[in-house]
């Protein structure tokens, strides 16, 4: 094998190896598949050109995917199995506006906890399910609304901050920040306001309404209010008394069977198809 043709390659992991470490924060199972694939060239002199141009191919359209998530699409986080997701950064990269000390116990205990809490109210859910044993279903609920929103959110939050931000967003959501909000400033001082005015602990939230086409600034106390964020609703059935009260009085179960008669599946089929084609990495 010609060494020209290897040093190429190397360069060209490099090359990818810096675009990766610049560009997108999750790198870190890629970047040891391109110091493995770089290793290897080392010791290549014996292996045919072509079968190294088959490697770094492989390893390409890997690297492709894994920047467009296309290999995400199928995969879904089994019950009970969310993971933490790393830190796409160090934990004092942050410094000296968080400090080390507080992003690792917000990551490795607090997120962590939010984690196993919501892996265990799936667990648990999935049982009632199986065993027909609702008579926990609203603690077990409530479980997997905190502790998934928790998780969900912060998975969110550490990827919306970097030791490289600060400034304005450009490009698109800069345009969709100033039709809905007047400008930049005006967007950024109502959200501060939001943050501030939190009751207790929770959360400020920039979101995107699909249906009035705005962006729009939200609040969450605690996390949720038995809901996750970071989810798209399918089916909703509503079981306020104004609902179902004038025709059902206290009998809420009759009204919720009668709602199976009712329900529009290719509606729900439709919200489904739509919803689906957002996909954010698994975790
Ligand atoms: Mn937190």
């Amino acid at each position: 094998m010609s060494e020209s043709y290897i040093n190429e390659l190397k360069k060209w992991c490099d090359d990818l190896y810096g675009n990766i470490i610049s560009e997108h924060p999750f790198a870190s199972e890629f970047e040891e598949k391109i110091i493995r694939f770089k290793t290897e060239l080392d010791k290549a002199e014996s292996v045919s050109e072509s079968e190294l141009y088959e490697q770094a191919n492989q390893l390409y359209d890997e690297f492709r995917s894994f920047i467009e998530g296309e290999d995400d699409r199928s995969l879904a986080v089994p019950i009970g199995q969310h993971k933490l997701p790393p830190l796409p950064y160090r934990y004092n990269a942050l410094e000296p506006y968080i400090s080390e000390e507080i992003m690792r116990l917000h990551h490795l205990k607090h997120h962590q906890s939010y984690v196993d809490g919501l892996n265990k109210a799936e667990i648990e859910m999935e049982k009632a399910r199986r065993t027909g044993d609702f008579s926990l279903i609203k603690h077990w609920e409530r479980e997997a609304a905190f502790n998934g929103a928790g998780h969900y959110l912060h998975t969110i939050f550490w990827n919306v901050m970097n030791p490289k931000g600060g400034g304005e967003p450009k490009g698109e959501l800069k345009e969709a920040i100033k039709n809905s909000f007047g400008s930049f400033q005006a967007f950024k001082k109502h959200f501060s306001e939001a943050a501030k005015a939190v009751e207790g602990g929770g959360w400020a939230i920039l979101v995107w309404s699909p249906r009035s086409r705005r962006l729009e600034i939200l609040q969450a106390e605690k996390h949720q209010n038995l809901s996750q964020w970071d989810v798209i609703p399918l089916l909703v059935l509503d079981v306020w008394e104004h609902a179902y009260y004038l025709q059902y009085k206290n009998d809420r179960q009759k009204y919720i069977d009668n709602f199976w008669k009712i329900v529009n599946w290719p509606e729900v089929e439709q919200r489904f198809q739509t919803a689906k084609k957002v996909i954010w990495k698994p975790y």
